[in-house]
Parts: C-alpha cells; structure tokens; sequence
C-alpha cells in the first residue's frame, strides 16, 4: 500500500482549500519506526509506552527505558513523538502488578488516575524521558485526564522531575511540550484555565467515543451501533475545537477514526490541525485530503444537519463519488 502512494508520500497534506493537516502516526514499538519514514508521516502523534511494560515480566528499570526512548528518538530523525505515559489499567494488567479486581476495569483505576495515586513508576518514566531527550525537544502527553486537577498534578510531576534533572546538572530538553488526552467528555467542560495550561490537547477518539455513547469499545455488538459521524458526536467535537481555538490550543486527533478516510475529512473539515493515525493509512488519507475542499466538506456536513439527518456519513459519501 505504500508503494501506491510513493509519489505523495514527501508532499504535504494541503486541501484545495489551502488548508494543511499535518498526518502523523501512532506507535508503539522500536520495530514501527522505519514505517515513520516509509509513511511519510510528519512525526509520532501517539507514541503508546505501555506495551513497553506489557511485554517484560518484570519492571524494566530506568536505564533501560531511557535508552529504549532514545533510540525511539533517534530513529525518529528530528520528527516530533508524542510519548504518551503508561496507560494501564485493570484491563492491561502487568504481569508483575497485584491485579485489580474490578467490576468495570474501563472505567476503573488505570492511567494517570494509577499515575498520580503511585507515583513512583510514573516519576520514572518522566525521568527516563527526559534523559532520553538528552537536551533536545521533548513531547509527552498524559492519558485519559478527566479534570484540570489531575493535568495540574501531573504537570508537577513534571516539573519535579525537571528540577531533579537540574540539580544533578543533566541537560534538560530544549523545547518540552507536555499535553493532555481528551478521553472522557468530562475534560472539554473544564475551566478556561485547562486549556490554557496544557501546551496540546490530543483526543483519543477510541475512549472518547466509549465514554460518548456509553458504549464498550470491545463489545461489536454496543459498539457498532454509534456512528463517528453521527451529529450529536459532531457537535461535541466541534465545541472542543472551539475551546481548542479561543485558547489557541493546537489540537489533535488520535483515536482509530483518525485513519478512515470519510472520517478523516470530517475531522479536519471541523478544524482537527493533526491527525495520528496507523502509518497504512497516512497515504489514503493524505491522497483523498489534497484532492478536496474542505470548506466545501464543511458546506456538505452542515446542509447534511440542516437536512435532518442523523449522521453525515452518507452526505459526505455521496459528495465524495463526485469528487475524486
Ligand atoms: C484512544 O483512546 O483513542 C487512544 C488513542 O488510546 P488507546 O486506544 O490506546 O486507548
Ligand atoms: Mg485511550
């Protein structure tokens, strides 16, 4: 599949309208880099440090997740990656963690929620990280934050590692980016002050779209049921764009749906700057973007709402036929 997208694959994602999405990819493991540059991709919009811990059977120690980051920094030649911080929970159970019996694990205590309730692992990773980026620009994102006060938190365990790091007279990174996942749509009704503190807000879509809906990613049957693209989604979506845009927050999309073309246009017709998808998707996804009009995507979504439709799939579908 990237070979058919050869030719595009060094162009940017520019629209006919002018408009530039910038198409990243999600990763995971050492072994997904070289697709950073096969792809085309811009950078690592989600970089997943939890299989990291998922695939050992003990802990892996400080040392060696930072030098495993920086070879995932130096692979990545100069591109920008994301690094997510640990995102387990009672579902992603580390072999060597007290499991958790808990009755609803998605909802339950995982992510930053373990993060700041014991920190110890966290400070660590945050601490590899910064070694890793050894004086060079460094973006870390934390996951599945549902208030401010958790972002404020989790900040200063930054900012703590970042005094620790000072003081030992290591070189701190040049250029640190530290952002939040919009995950629950608790956080796009938080004060003005969260969307001023954080430096990007990425939206994990698969998690939000759960929360949504109420609607269990794993479970086909719920799942299924609810459209991306339905208008109520829409709607939300469009007002953290608009939280995104009053506080000049660079937004983000990272969720699966990033990757699907009709998606993707809808995405960053409603404003989405950055889209992080699997890399096999970048070139589909680039070559459908630089072949429409965005403002004319837009046009087809709100006369689609306007309409009565309950979901802009089909609009946009049809209006696609004609395009392309
Ligand atoms: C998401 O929830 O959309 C996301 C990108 O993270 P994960 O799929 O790892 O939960
Ligand atoms: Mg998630």
């Amino acid at each position: 599949a990237q070979e058919r997208y050869a030719s595009i694959r060094d162009l940017p994602a520019i629209a006919k309208c002018g408009t530039e999405v910038s198409l990243q990819m999600n990763a995971g493991l050492i072994a997904d880099l070289p697709s950073l540059a096969g792809s085309g991709a811009e950078g690592v919009g989600l970089f997943r440090t939890e299989l990291q811990f998922l695939i050992r059977n003990q802990m892996p120690r400080r040392a060696e997740l930072s030098a495993l980051y920086s070879r995932v920094i130096k692979a990545a030649d100069g591109k920008r990656v994301a690094f997510r911080t640990l995102d387990i929970g009672s579902d992603k159970v580390l072999p060597y963690m007290k499991p958790n019996d808990e009755p609803n694990p998605a909802m339950g205590w995982r992510a930053i929620r373990v993060g700041l309730d014991k920190p110890g692992v966290l400070r660590m990773q945050l601490q590899a990280l910064l070694r890793a980026a050894d004086g060079g620009p460094l973006t870390v994102m934390f996951p599945f934050i549902t208030q401010l006060s958790e972002f404020r938190a989790a900040r200063a365990e930054m900012d703590k590692a970042l005094a620790r790091e000072r003081k030992l007279g290591h070189p701190i990174p040049s250029d640190l980016k530290v952002g939040a996942m919009l995950e629950t749509p608790s956080l796009a009704y938080a004060p003005d002050a969260f969307f001023k503190e954080v430096e990007f807000v990425s939206i994990g879509g698969n998690d939000l779209k759960q929360f949504f809906f109420a609607a269990d990613r794993e479970n086909e049957r719920v799942r299924r049921r609810y459209d991306t693209l339905d208008v109520s989604f829409l709607a939300f979506l469009k007002h953290v764009v608009e939280r995104c845009r009053i506080a000049q927050t660079p937004l983000s999309f990272c969720g699966e749906d990033a990757g699907r073309p009709i998606e993707a246009l809808c995405l960053a017709a409603l404003g989405i700057q950055t889209l992080s998808m699997r890399p096999a998707s970048i070139g589909p996804v680039k070559h459908l973007l630089r072949r429409v009009d965005l403002d004319e995507v837009r046009d087809v979504m709100d006369n689609a709402i306007i309409n009565g439709e309950l979901s802009v799939r089909r609009a946009v579908a049809d209006w696609l036929v004609h395009q392309v």
